[in-house]
């Protein structure tokens, strides 16, 4: 517990699984940690309950309409001291707020890129969960870490353990530390074993059961189409400045080894745990201190045994599709992610059928230039465009109906 004043957070995407993952922890910690903002797109019950029990300073949502809504809720509730907003605006406003000292990016999908960078310009301690910003705009971004001096903390539980993993002075270069490799795990998904006629009935809720980890819808279907390790394959080459072919995905079935890191010398470091993100989200907040993430440590006798197991490309396709478009580099990463994006809602939605989801992204990308990615403008444009591209072919296209 620090005797200092406490830490000033703003918390995007507070009603998220991660969301209510870091309220947890923070809530842990009150000396510690105070809220200065929290938002949510559309759950205005759940953020009202958010301000009953941290009144944080401000509070962003949506619309108008939920903004009145809760507003009206904290007057009836005499918490007339906490200021709503709502919209895109009040989101970078938070965001880069000067008494804020730590922002928890995690709204999921694009609409988390903005007030990232937001944060990221402000100088911020950045704890980043939303992989897709940095999947869309990766180099602009990094850039942008550094000229800021914002301190970047990845959230996301590989790439948290292979920060862990790393020696505390990695800049400058992977083989400069003796750094051979990062061995990416993956628990493989809920459809590990399944076969590919199998895979053609998976529903919605099938994807969305994970086996370890209990995530928003978005990033459950990405785990479950590992398209989730290829965006994280992208996210690990640009966190850790390294190239697609110094990573190695390796299925792990038990989930307790969330990544390591190959030396030289033949070593491999690796962090384990439960599988909780409060243990991630903790070495965010804390860094570089320990706090306790109010995780049960981890039991090795329970877990008796570790499995490893190459991906299957064949059957899981998106992690090569993610592979190439880090490779062809530019703008590929941001329409890899655009088409995914409307891929997996239109699955979710029961308008695709599971295997389209890799279809849908594979024929979006074959259609698309790659440009150059060297401004904000033309990544988001690219995404718009790819974005239009995939609902186009979504309804042209003989993978759209029937199968779902
Ligand atoms: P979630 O769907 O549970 O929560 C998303 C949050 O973002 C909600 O608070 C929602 O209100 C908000 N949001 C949604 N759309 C928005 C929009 N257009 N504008 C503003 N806010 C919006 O998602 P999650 O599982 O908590 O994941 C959040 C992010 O963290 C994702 O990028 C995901 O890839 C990443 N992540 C999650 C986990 C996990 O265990 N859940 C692990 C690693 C990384
Ligand atoms: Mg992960």
């Amino acid at each position: 517990m620090s005797t200092s004043s406490p830490r000033k957070v703003t918390l995007l995407g507070a009603t998220g699984s991660i969301g209510r993952s870091t309220l947890d922890v923070i809530g842990q910690h009150p000396d510690a940690y105070e809220l200065h903002a929290v938002t949510a797109q559309r759950s205005r019950e759940a953020l009202f309950e958010i301000c009953r029990r941290f009144e944080p300073a401000r509070a962003v949502i949506g619309t108008q309409e939920d903004a009145n809504w809760l507003r009206a809720q904290l007057r009836e509730a005499r918490l007339t001291h906490i200021d709503v907003s709502h919209g895109e605006a009040a989101l970078l406003e938070v965001s880069r707020a000067p008494e804020v000292d730590a922002v928890m990016s995690a709204i999921v999908g694009a609409a988390g890129l903005l007030p990232t960078l937001a944060a990221v310009e402000a100088g911020k301690r950045v704890l980043l969960a939303n992989k897709e910003a940095l999947v869309m705009s990766g180099g602009l971004f990094m850039d942008a870490v550094s000229r800021h001096g914002a301190t970047l903390l990845p959230i996301d539980s590989e790439h948290n353990a292979i920060y862990q993993c790393l020696p505390m002075q990695h800049r400058g270069g992977l083989s400069a530390h003796g750094v051979s490799r990062l061995l990416l795990t993956a628990s493989g998904g809920p459809f590990r074993e399944w076969s590919l006629s199998a895979l053609e009935r998976v529903t919605p809720d099938q994807a969305c059961a994970h086996p370890n980890w209990s995530m928003g819808r978005k990033i459950s279907t990405d785990s479950a189409t590992l398209m989730n390790k290829g965006l994280e394959l992208i996210e690990a080459c640009w966190l850790f400045d390294a190239k697609p072919e110094q990573i190695e995905v390796v299925v792990h079935p038990q989930s307790v080894i969330h990544s390591m890191v190959g030396y030289a010398d033949g070593s491999i470091l690796a962090q384990m745990g439960n599988p909780d993100m409060r243990i991630p989200i903790a070495y965010g907040l804390a860094w570089p201190a320990r706090i306790d993430a109010g995780v049960e440590p981890l039991d090795l006798f329970a877990v008796s045994r570790l499995d490893f197991e190459a991906p299957d490309e064949a059957r899981f396709p998106c992690l090569r599709l993610a592979r190439e478009a880090m490779a062809a580099g530019g703008t590929a990463p941001a329409s890899l992610n655009a088409a995914n994006e409307i891929a997996v809602q239109a699955f979710l939605d029961g308008k695709l059928p599971f295997l389209g989801i890799a279809q849908l992204v594979k024929a979006t990308l074959e259609a698309t230039e790659v440009r150059a990615a060297d401004s904000l403008d033309v990544i988001l444009c690219e995404d718009a465009r790819a974005r239009q591209l995939a609902e186009r072919l979504l309804h042209q296209r003989s993978f759209q109906r029937g199968r779902a």
